[in-house]
């Protein structure tokens, strides 16, 4: 799996765009998505250069799988998301729609998710 350094997250991580941080620590950045689909719609990425979760979960060490998901539950306390809840997407490949090819988690919520869409 290549890994393409010209992809929009990588430029936010090296500080080339500008993203509205939402939290950072030395394993993840996650910022608000640019184009949101509910009142909360954030990403998380892992820092490290992974295209997608099949290569994070295959490659990344477990400091950084674990510095990961740590993660999330901050990221839920600081949207105040813990008690009404949220949900959390990774789209993967082409059948998943991923567009961005960097690793990320979609955290979305501030109201009732619609039903899951299959088709
Ligand atoms: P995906 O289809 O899972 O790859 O999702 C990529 C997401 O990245 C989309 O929801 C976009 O709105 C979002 N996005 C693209 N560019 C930016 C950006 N510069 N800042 C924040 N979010 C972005």
């Amino acid at each position: 799996m290549i890994y393409n350094s010209k992809n929009i997250f990588a430029k936010i991580l090296r500080g080339e765009i500008p993203n509205n941080t939402v939290y950072e620590d030395e394993y993840v950045l996650c910022f608000d998505d640019v184009n949101p689909q509910m009142p909360i719609h954030c990403l998380i990425i892992p820092k490290g250069a992974y295209v997608n979760l099949n290569d994070f979960s295959r490659n990344a060490s477990d400091e950084e799988i674990v510095g990961f998901y740590r993660a999330v539950e901050k990221i839920v306390e600081i949207k105040k998301m813990s008690g009404s809840g949220y949900r959390a997407i990774f789209n993967t490949d082409d059948h998943g729609g991923q567009e961005v090819p960097h690793m990320h988690m979609h955290i979305l919520g501030g109201e009732k998710c619609p039903s899951m869409i299959v088709k």
